[in-house]
């Protein structure tokens, strides 16, 4: 039995340096508090730097950014987007914000992206119905990207747009092109749990001019350059505050020593567990780098049935937290109506996955503990 801990072990807590304080600190100091200000403007060139994209705009979140992407692809009421079942709420709500309805679509087991062979299957059936989706969301899981290569001469095929989901996946790579850089637009994430934070924020990316005119425009509440207010359409009050731009970017400078602590993390893990078998931590995808975001650990459910959860209430009682991976969007109560193309792989990932502390700030010490626990607990 291992002893608990006095203070618990968080999943993937917020790490704050010190020149993260003196960034927030001298915004504060220079006036520049809110609305806008120049680290909005600095954080969306770092951003686009970070990515290779020609457009970046800051916003008050991940969901935000993905609400305001979809519209500017142009999906609304009575449209249709398909989106992969393994994923956060959030990348379905969107899709609801706007009127829309999402059709969910399995997982592969590579990356725990959207099944290529089943999307082509999708299109090609709908594209014979004449009901193409008005667009595609795709996810970078856990923060490893999904398999673009495949996926995206697919949807031109079909000329369906893709919208990419990297909240998870910042600072992670697919070969030579940075997550965030592929796509018609992609969304960032800098919750507080994320890779790093804004406290709370995102942001939309993309190469098309059109599509960050309409996204700032709406964030703005779709004001139009006159003395007084005047609006040509529904807007929303989205924009990034400058103060929480400027912990932004002194996030975005270390970002590249939180990614490689969360890829030790992960490597730790991967060897300290790596002699059981039927229990696998997830690695790199075959086409590039993750930003193991979270460290996912897989029990065979023939070799360890139940074991998810059982690690889960063991680590519990050392007061340190871990969480089922991301509960399939097709089994949740609210798209119970929803339609969905399966094949149970995301059931499976679903019923045999588990997310093990992972925050940059974590010692080795407090893997090795995790790593105790996981092979305590599956022995027993
Ligand atoms: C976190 C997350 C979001 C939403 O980002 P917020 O900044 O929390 O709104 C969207 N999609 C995925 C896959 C996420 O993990």
């Amino acid at each position: 039995m291992a002893v608990r801990r006095p203070s618990r072990l968080y999943l993937s807590p917020p790490s704050a340096s010190a020149s993260d304080r003196a960034a927030v600190l001298s915004a504060l100091d220079s006036g520049w508090i809110a609305p806008l200000g120049p680290d909005v403007e600095a954080l969306e060139s770092a951003l686009m730097a970070l990515t290779r994209r020609r457009h970046a705009v800051a916003l008050v979140s991940g969901t935000s950014a993905l609400h305001l992407g979809l519209l500017a692809l142009g999906v609304g009421p009575g449209a249709n987007v398909l989106v992969p079942t393994l994923t956060f709420a959030a990348s379905a709500f969107a899709v609801a914000y706007t009127g829309a309805s999402p059709a969910f679509v399995d997982v592969e087991e590579r990356s725990w992206g959207v099944d290529p062979e089943l999307l082509h299957d999708v299109l090609r059936r709908r594209a014979s119905a004449g009901r193409l989706p008005a667009a595609i969301i795709t996810v970078d899981l856990f923060g490893r990207t999904c398999d673009y290569d495949t996926i995206l001469p697919i949807c031109a095929e079909y000329d369906v747009p893709v919208l990419a989901d990297a909240a998870e996946a910042v600072g992670a790579t697919h070969g030579a092109t940075p997550a965030g850089g592929l796509g018609h637009a992609s969304v960032l994430s800098f919750n507080g749990n994320k890779m790093v934070t804004t406290s709370g924020g995102g942001a939309l990316l993309t190469d098309d001019s059109r599509i960050a005119e309409a996204v700032r425009h709406r964030a703005t509440q779709s004001r139009l350059p006159a003395p007084w207010y005047e609006h040509d359409e529904i807007g929303f009050n989205y924009r990034l505050s400058n103060l929480l731009a400027a912990l932004g970017r002194s996030q975005l400078a270390r970002l590249p020593e939180l990614v490689a602590r969360r890829r030790q993390i992960r490597d730790r893990y991967a060897s300290g567990l790596a002699d059981l078998p039927g229990v696998s931590v997830g690695g790199d995808p075959p086409w590039g780098r993750s930003n193991a975001w979270l460290t996912t650990v897989r029990f065979s459910g023939d070799l360890h049935p139940g074991a998810p959860e059982r690690v889960r209430l063991a680590l519990e009682e050392a007061n340190i937290e871990s969480r089922p991976v991301w509960k399939p969007m097709h089994q949740q109560p609210v798209f119970a109506q929803a339609e969905s193309h399966l094949r149970g792989v995301a059931d499976r990932i679903f019923a045999e996955g588990l997310c093990l502390p992972s925050g940059s700030g974590m010692s080795d010490e407090d893997v090795d503990v995790v790593v105790g626990i996981v092979r305590e607990t599956i022995s027993e």
